[in-house]
C-alpha cells in the first residue's frame, strides 16, 4: 500500500474504495485539478458531494492542499504545500517549492497562505 493510502488508513478515517480510487488518480497527475475535473475523470463513478468530502478529509491530513487557481478550487496531492506558476498564454503549470517562512509570526497558530503566480513560459516566450 502507498504512503497516502497508509496515511488515511492509519488516521481513523475509513478507506473506501471512492477514497482509494480518489488518492491513486490524484497521485497519477502532476498538476493540480478541480473537484469537477477529479469527477469526470473518474467517469462520474464518484458522486461530486463525495468527492468534496473526501479531499476535506485529506486537506485535514496533510496529503491533499488547496489553491485557488482563476477563482477556482484546484487540488494536487502532495507531502508538502508547494505553489503553482501558471502560463498567462497557454496555462501551462509548473510547481514551485515554498519558500515562505513565517516562524517569526508569534501571535498566530496554524497560519496559511497562497499565492498566485502567473507568468509566460519559455515555450510561449520564444514563440
Ligand atoms: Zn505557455
Ligand atoms: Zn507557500
Amino acid at each position: 500500500m502507498n504512503n497516502y493510502l497508509k496515511i488515511v488508513q492509519k488516521s481513523g478515517y475509513k478507506l473506501t474504495k471512492p477514497r482509494t480510487k480518489i488518492i491513486k488518480f490524484l497521485e497519477s497527475q502532476s498538476m493540480p485539478l478541480t473537484a469537477k475535473s477529479i469527477y469526470r475523470s473518474l467517469g462520474y463513478k464518484i458522486d461530486l458531494s463525495s468527492i468534496y468530502r473526501s479531499l476535506n478529509i485529506f486537506k485535514k491530513l496533510n496529503i491533499v492542499f488547496e489553491e485557488e487557481i482563476n477563482r477556482e478550487a484546484y487540488y494536487y496531492i502532495s507531502k508538502k504545500h508547494h505553489h503553482h506558476i501558471i502560463c498567462r498564454k497557454c496555462g501551462y503549470i509548473e510547481c514551485i517549492p515554498c519558500t515562505s517562512n513565517f516562524s517569526h509570526v508569534k501571535n498566530f497558530k496554524d497560519i496559511s497562505h497562497k499565492l498566485a503566480l502567473t507568468g509566460i513560459c519559455s515555450k510561449c516566450a520564444n514563440e
